[in-house]
């Protein structure tokens, strides 16, 4: 049996890491989870579209952008590759964990 994953479409899936039952975004996609913040490496990023990697892609720092706010740096556990991706905080369904967000600062030093 072939179990959901990330989707790249804007639809409620089960993560993975931590079993959550993630709802869709009101405003855009979606594509980690609003608990853990760990996502799955698909072939939607941008510039990636060969890629056919599924591995699970870790949250590794925050960084924060003056215009569009915190954003999470994530890293594929398989292949490396890294992309930042714009967090979900004030979501009024299912926000981005800010505990979580805070836990990330405070392990992780962003050093790109
Ligand atoms: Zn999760
Ligand atoms: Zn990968």
């Amino acid at each position: 049996m072939v179990t959901r994953r990330f989707t790249v479409i804007n639809e409620s899936f089960v993560c993975e890491v931590c079993l959550t039952n993630v709802q869709p975004l009101h405003t855009g996609c979606r594509n980690h989870c609003p608990q853990c913040l760990h996502s799955v490496h698909l072939d939607h990023f941008p510039g990636d579209r060969a890629a056919n990697c599924d591995g699970i892609m870790d949250p590794i720092a925050i960084k924060t952008h003056s215009k569009k706010g915190y954003m999470v740096v994530h890293r594929c556990r398989v292949c490396g590759y890294e992309t930042v991706n714009k967090l979900a905080l004030d979501d009024p369904v299912q926000p981005d964990s800010m505990e979580t967000v805070l836990d990330i600062m405070k392990n992780n030093a962003w050093k790109g």
